[in-house]
Formats: C-alpha cells, structure tokens, sequence
C-alpha cells in the first residue's frame, strides 16, 4: 500500500531537528532507517503528517572507543555495528546480535537508535542494551538527559522518551567476560520467538557478574536480576543453568501469537536461556 501524503523534513542538526517536533507536535515524528515507521505508513496504522529525517545530522553516526567507555550514536546502522573492527574487538556481543536481526538489506538502512526507540517488543537491541546496561542520551527542548535502558522499557511502544525528545546516542562500558546473543526464529528475517543476551564475567572457577535479558517475551524487554543472581558465586554447571533459567522464565510474560501458544514459547525460551548462559560462559 501507499501510505497517506506527509512532509519530508531534512534538518541539518539536531537543534532544528527538535524546533520542527515542537513545531508539529503530534502530527511530526523522527524517521531513522525507516524499517518499523514506514511499513506501519504503508499499513496505514500510522499516519504522520511530517517526517523528520536524522540523516544528515553528522554526529548521529559516531562511533567512540574511550577505553572501556563505548558510545554509538543513534543513526549508527546495523550493517555499520557489525562492520566495526573496533567494536567487534571490545563489545563482539554487538556483532553476533545485529547478524541476527532481519536480512543485509534491512540492516543496512535500520539504525541502532531506530531499533531502541521503536519500542516493539520484538526489536532485538533494547534486551541486548539491557543486557550490557547501556544508558540512553534524549535530547530535548531542555537540554539531554539520560535514562537507563533497564528503565526506558514501559509496555509495547511505550518508552520513557518524551514525545518532543530524540534519542542521540547510546553509552555502555565493556568488561572482559563472555557473551552470547541467542535467537530462536522461525525462518530468516522474522522475529525473535525468543531470544536471550547473555554477559558474565569469572573470578577463577566462579561466575563473578551475570546480566541476563531477553526479547519478545513480555510486552517489554525483561531484564532478569533474579536470574543473574542464581548464577553469581556458582560454578555455572548445568544445576546452576537450570535455576537461573527456571528464575528467568519466571520473569517474562509471553504472548500467544502466530509465533505460537504461550506453552511453546516458555519450552524455547528456556532453551534459549540455557543456551546463552553455557556459551557466555564458555567465552568468559
Ligand atoms: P524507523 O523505522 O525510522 O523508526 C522506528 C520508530 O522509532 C519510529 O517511531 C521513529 O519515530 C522512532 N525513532 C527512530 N529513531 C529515533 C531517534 N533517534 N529518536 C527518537 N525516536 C526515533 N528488528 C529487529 O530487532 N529484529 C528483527 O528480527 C527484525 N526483523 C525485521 C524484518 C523486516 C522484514 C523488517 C522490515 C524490519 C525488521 N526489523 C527487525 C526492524 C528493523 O531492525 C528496524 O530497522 C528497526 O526496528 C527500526 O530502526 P529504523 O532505523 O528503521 O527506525
């Protein structure tokens, strides 16, 4: 379908691209990579009076590697995460996750910050941001502020950021452990059925941190402190994978879907658990 007549807007920096969201209000929104906004225009299930593109604002796509201090900004596109040597090298988690996400040519137009900000409960980063306990930068009429991606999360499409607000970057700091990104879907370019991010670092043969999050099991990514807790202090043998993932699945909220029955997404997802906690383990 042909999605209803809007005006294309292409500011050149950040300051007018919020002017035109308080100038048009409710009929404005940002248009990142366009892989969630314009189907949803096309559909008809959204109709946006004028789209503001953050292409051109030049610092949205920055990359920075400060030591153990990451920033990637907003417009940084899938396809850039996992061309990144750099990154692939201090956060691999990025790579293996972004690989997962739909096919080359939605990653080479879908952003990093489009996928945050979009609030699906199907977009893969804002678990794996969870996950890595990144930290959101909005800008706004009154300057940036930050909200932690654990708390951005508020129910399907619903998320901390403020109409006039956009989302300009992303911040997290590494530490040397293992991860893994591990999706269950049902045919290449779809969907999570499930999907978990995994972090753990060792002290000796003990698991010293753990951070477990997991994508389209709630309305919401869901971060599972009870889960990273089980783990802490163990081994990380199978009886210590089987109660963190039993404390996980005790945390998420699935929907029946053409996904599947709610019973059929608790069997996957504790696989998937199960899964990226014993590789995350194995890499830490
Ligand atoms: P857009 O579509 O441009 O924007 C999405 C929403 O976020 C809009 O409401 C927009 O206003 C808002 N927004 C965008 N950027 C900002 C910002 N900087 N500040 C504030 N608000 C902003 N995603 C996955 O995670 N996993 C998948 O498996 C997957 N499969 C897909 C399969 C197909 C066939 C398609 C078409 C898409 C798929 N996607 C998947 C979605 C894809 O990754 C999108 O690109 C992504 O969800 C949105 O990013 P975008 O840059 O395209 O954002």
């Amino acid at each position: 379908m042909i999605p209803a007549a809007f005006e294309y807007h292409r500011p050149k920096d950040i300051e007018a691209a919020l002017g035109l969201l308080q100038t048009h209000g409710d009929e404005a929104r940002v248009l990142a990579g366009g892989h969630s906004l314009i189907p949803m225009m096309k559909l008809r299930m959204a109709a946006i009076e004028h789209l503001i593109d953050l292409r051109d604002i030049a610092h949205l796509r920055d990359i920075r590697i400060e030591g153990t201090n990451i920033h990637i900004g907003a417009m940084v596109t899938q396809a850039e995460l996992i061309g990144h040597d750099g990154l692939a090298r201090v956060a691999p988690i990025l790579r293996e996750a972004a690989l997962q996400i739909a096919d080359p040519q939605v990653r080479y137009m879908g952003t990093v910050g489009g996928n945050v900000a979009n609030g699906d409960p199907g977009n893969d980063m804002p678990g794996l941001m969870q996950a890595l306990d990144a930290v959101f930068t909005l800008a706004g009429p009154d300057g940036d502020r930050e909200v932690a991606a654990r708390d951005f999360y508020e129910a399907a499409y619903m998320t901390a950021r403020e109409d006039d607000e956009i989302l300009t970057a992303i911040r997290f700091q590494v530490s040397a452990g293992g991860y893994a990104y591990e999706k269950q879907k049902r045919k290449i370019g779809d969907y999570a059925t499930a999907a978990a991010a995994v972090v753990i670092t060792r002290d000796g043969d003990k698991v010293a941190s753990a951070s477990i999050a997991m994508t389209n099991l709630s309305d919401t990514p869901v971060w599972s402190e009870s889960a990273a807790a089980a783990l802490i202090g163990t081994r990380c043998d199978a009886d210590a994978i089987k109660t963190a993932t039993d404390a996980a699945l005790a945390d998420i909220d699935p929907n029946e879907d053409n996904r599947g029955p709610v019973e059929f997404k608790r069997h996957v997802a504790g696989i998937i658990i199960s899964r990226a906690i014993a590789r995350a383990w194995s890499r830490a």
